[in-house]
């Protein structure tokens, strides 16, 4: 720590007297994200750190709203959740990074086809002039050996123009590749800025941008709208038995049970460690709990063997919870009543749908 800094911060525990206040602020930050660790039970790892101090400092909204939610629900998150919470909010910044990058270049390709575009304009006015002037000269031309001048300088002017074109053309190509190199290279890190790692669904900051949007057509066009949260059944138990690693693979099963089930207007996203989200747009109810039962019931007929052993993980379940949109809801209200019966599918013995208004 810097020697300037002699006072003890009673709050965060760190010195913070005679640091300009820009610093100052970074350390009541961070003084507040050790308190919000202790608090919270968090384990100590530097991801929860990360995970509070953007949370107190505010410089993520839809963090602050996850944690939120977090808080609400007074459950201590798993080194897991936060890690997840931490990949959809916070390490995204990469690929903003990368995006802002791209986009950088692409302005810079984007510079060089429009000098391209000039010089081929400015050489053409050059070419018009030079004919301008030939033409001029033609009249009075008479003679043979004066038509032979100008017929001579005409071609080379016409020359001249030809290899210029070709090289303006071999420019323009060239940037055009370039141009759609980037745009590839752009349309990768977008996706993968909106995709969950390990089981290649959409991930929670998708997600949110969707369920927004779908809301938003909902209400515009009054057409119904179901929301499902899907949660694997004693997770916790498949790892502590089985490890991680087949987890994992486990979570993937799951997410592409969903994967094939749901339709092309419909969205599924990996919303936290083990628990998934499925949009339903222009969907009721009663369709929506029969789609999501089905997805029930067949992931748990699933016969997961472990591939070396041949011995088997034994039947998995998972329980869900439907909410159906009313106008004027908010993805907030649509996340809470799906959660509130997803927590009552899970209370009432779990393996099983419960959607609002059915049952
Ligand atoms: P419940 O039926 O009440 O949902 O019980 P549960 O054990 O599924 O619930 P709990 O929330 O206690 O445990 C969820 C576990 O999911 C904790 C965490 O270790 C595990 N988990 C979360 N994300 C991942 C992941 O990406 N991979 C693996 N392997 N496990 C994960
Ligand atoms: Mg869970
Ligand atoms: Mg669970």
């Amino acid at each position: 720590m810097s020697a300037a800094v002699k006072r003890q911060d009673t709050q965060s525990g760190l010195n913070t007297s005679e640091v300009d206040p820009q610093h100052r602020e970074v350390y009541a930050y961070a003084g507040e994200a050790f308190q919000l660790i202790d608090q919270h039970k968090t384990p100590p790892y530097p991801s929860t750190f990360a995970l509070w101090y953007a949370y107190v400092s505010k410089a993520n909204e839809s963090l602050v709203t996850s944690v939120d939610d977090m808080i609400k629900r007074g459950s201590v998150p798993s080194p897991y959740e936060i890690n997840e919470m931490c990949k959809a909010h916070l390490s995204d910044r990469k690929a903003e990074e990368a995006q802002q990058e791209i986009s950088r270049d692409f302005q810079h390709e984007l510079a060089g086809v429009l000098d391209l575009i000039q010089e081929s304009v400015d050489s053409s006015d050059k070419f018009q002039a030079a004919l301008g002037k030939i033409e001029e000269g033609l009249p009075e031309a008479g003679a043979p050996d004066r038509v032979q001048l100008l017929l001579s300088r005409l071609m080379a002017e016409n020359q001249r123009m030809v290899s210029q074109t070709q090289e303006l053309n071999k420019g323009l190509r060239e940037s055009q590749k370039q141009i759609e190199k980037l745009n590839d290279e752009l349309e990768d890190v977008r996706n993968l800025s909106m995709r969950d790692a390990l089981t290649g669904i959409a991930n929670r900051r998708a997600f949110d941008a969707r369920i927004d949007a779908e809301l938003a057509q909902a209400e515009a066009s009054g057409s119904a709208l179901c929301l499902a949260l899907a949660d694997i059944d004693r997770f916790k138990r498949v790892n502590d038995t089985f490890g991680h690693r087949i987890g994992d693979e486990v979570l993937r099963i799951f997410a592409s049970v969903i994967g094939e089930n749901i339709k092309g207007q419909d969205h599924a996203a990996r919303y936290g460690g083990e628990e998934f989200a499925i949009i339903l747009p222009k969907t009721q109810i009663s369709a929506a709990f029969h789609l999501i039962d089905k997805i029930r019931v067949e992931f748990f007929s699933k016969e997961l063997v472990l591939r070396n052993s041949g011995k088997t993980l034994g039947k998995i379940s998972a329980s869900f919870g439907i909410s159906m949109f009313e106008p004027g809801m908010t993805a907030r209200d649509m996340i809470e009543h799906a959660d509130k019966k997803l927590y009552e599918a899970k209370n009432c013995g779990r393996n099983q749908v419960r959607a609002e208004g059915v049952n």
